[in-house]
């Protein structure tokens, strides 16, 4: 008899390009394991990802299709990835997908096709309606929706362990007084039930009362979360244990049958293997191609890497700090600089960000990228040594799992808290800290930290246990493996919702 069909899974992404990129690696995943994929994100990032050799067909394989929901909200004056004011504007985007996400619930229940923006080689035809549909954490309409549609509704939460802790807790947060954290607030130690205590200052930043992202919706998230049946999360479970533990348990605010399942970090599988990639494997641009062959130029572990993310963009006269540190640290370094909204983009060049004469001065000794860099591919060269991060969680957790010491530089939402993981925890980076309320960092702090982690006594704890999280990552990720079984259970579970069989045979 014909075999039936795979199990066709929905899976749903917040427009931050650190969301996108992690929910995909997912996607990725789950139908390497035979299971259908639509992947479905506001248009605009799907176009994004098509430019990415990533999501060319033949790296997203059969089994994956990428489908863009109409961009309904006009971009104003802000332009995406340029800097922390696009940051509501993602969230009214994240908002207004709901419609047309129904609208394209209603066709694939009703058999109708749909339009794929991007689909993988030789055609899977995704006949089968979804079964289930996993969405983002910060997508708080979804579960209503999903119920509506009779569709089995996981949570994909694409931050720490800690953080959705934090989520889980906001009520009682709020009732013990410490959210919103008031500007002024003394220092002060907050406990929630079997967590060690941390500061109010290391907060997520969307819980300050200064912030524009409203405390309702966070509520609301919180409420959402706390009703999903499965979270699965993009961590370790052996490097956040002690909080994924508090997680399983029911109190008086948390009261729920939930299960969380820790499945990250969800790399694309190129970068899977123990082994260095060979860096010939996939399609790359030319930009890329430059920047690994000056890797190739450099020693082992000499190099470090810096980059803000997607969305926080520094300030010239911060740029500025950075390099002169950088540049008096003797350090080789790949940067990736991008334009600070405050500047005009018809007349922008890189070398208008740096101070005069940087480049020549430093030639050999600096690599700039704009505006965007293959942070993986970075990451697993051999000749990085140091990822100067500001500690969005993905990026932490890349920077973990290639063992690659970090310099901690947390600028908003939760990448304080990121910080003191990577610090206080792990003991796998370095904290680069301002002044209390100086608005920038300076370029003696910059040198030192760089010296420090580079090459002074505390660089060297530092990497070994970087090296020792990346084995513990790295175990976790394998056949026996935390992540790699939880994975397995899910995908399990998609197999059964769909009434299939799963066999094993795609692994
Ligand atoms: N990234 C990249 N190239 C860049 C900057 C970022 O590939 O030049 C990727 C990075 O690997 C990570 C994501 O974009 O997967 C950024 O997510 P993160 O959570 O670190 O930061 P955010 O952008 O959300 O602040």
């Amino acid at each position: 008899p014909p075999s039936p069909p795979p199990p066709h899974v929905l899976l749903l992404a917040f427009p931050a390009q650190g969301h996108v990129n992690a929910l995909l690696s997912l996607a990725k995943l789950l139908a390497s394991k035979g299971i259908a994929v639509t992947y479905v994100c506001a248009q605009h990032r799907i176009s994004r990802l098509q430019e990415d050799h990533s999501c060319a067909s033949s790296s997203l394989g059969p089994l994956v299709r990428l489908v863009g929901l109409p961009d309904r909200v006009a971009l104003g004056d802000v332009g995406i990835d340029e800097g922390l004011g696009c940051r509501m504007w993602l969230i009214e985007v994240g908002k207004q997908m709901k419609d047309d996400f129904v609208q394209l619930l209603l066709e694939l229940q009703g058999g109708v096709a749909v339009a794929a923006t991007a689909a993988g080689t030789q055609g899977h035809d995704f006949a089968a309606a979804p079964s289930s549909v996993v969405s983002d954490g910060f997508l708080n309409w979804v579960r209503d929706v999903a119920t509506t549609f009779h569709l089995t509704h996981y949570v994909f939460f694409p931050c720490s362990a800690s953080t959705l802790s934090v989520m889980l807790h906001l009520p009682l947060l709020i009732s013990q007084g410490h959210v919103p954290l008031a500007p002024s607030a003394e220092p002060q130690l907050i406990t929630l039930p079997r967590l060690p205590p941390f500061w109010n200052k290391d907060l997520p930043e969307f819980l300050h009362a200064r912030n524009e992202v409203s405390l309702e919706r966070l509520k609301d998230c919180s409420s959402k979360l706390k009703e999903a049946a499965t979270i699965l999360i993009n961590t370790t479970y052996e490097i956040e244990a002690n909080v994924i533990d508090a997680l399983h348990f029911k109190d008086g605010f948390c009261q729920t049958k939930r299960r969380v399942l820790t499945v990250g970090p969800v790399l694309p599988d190129e970068f899977l293997d123990d082994l260095p990639l060979s860096h010939s494997q996939t399609e790359k641009q030319e930009q890329d191609i430059e920047c690994l062959r000056w890797l190739n130029s450099k020693t082992a572990r000499s190099v470090l890497y810096l980059s803000f993310g997607s969305i926080y963009i520094p300030c010239i006269e911060e740029i500025h700090e950075l390099a002169l540190g950088l540049e008096a640290s003797f350090c080789a370094f790949i940067w990736v600089l991008r334009r600070p909204p405050s500047t005009s983009s018809s007349s922008f060049s890189i070398s208008n960000l740096l101070p005069e004469g940087f480049q020549s001065r430093l030639k050999d000794r600096c690599f700039i990228v704009s505006p965007w860099a293959p942070q993986l591919l970075i990451l697993s060269h051999p000749s990085v040594g140091g990822f100067l991060t500001h500690c969005g969680w993905n990026s932490t957790i890349e920077g973990i799992s290639f063992g690659v010491p970090l310099i901690a530089y947390p600028q908003f939402a939760e990448q304080q808290s990121n910080c003191r993981i990577v610090v206080d925890q792990l003991k796998v980076g370095l904290e680069l800290r301002k002044h209390d309320n100086a608005p920038i960092i300076l370029r003696k702090q910059v040198e030192r930290v760089v010296k420090l982690l580079m090459e002074g006594e505390e660089g060297i704890e530092v990497k070994k246990n970087a090296a020792q999280a990346k084995d513990i990552i790295r175990r976790s990720l394998k056949k026996g493996g935390s992540s790699y079984e939880n994975l397995e259970a899910f995908v399990c579970e998609c197999f059964q919702h769909s009434g299939c069989k799963f066999q094993n045979k795609f692994l």
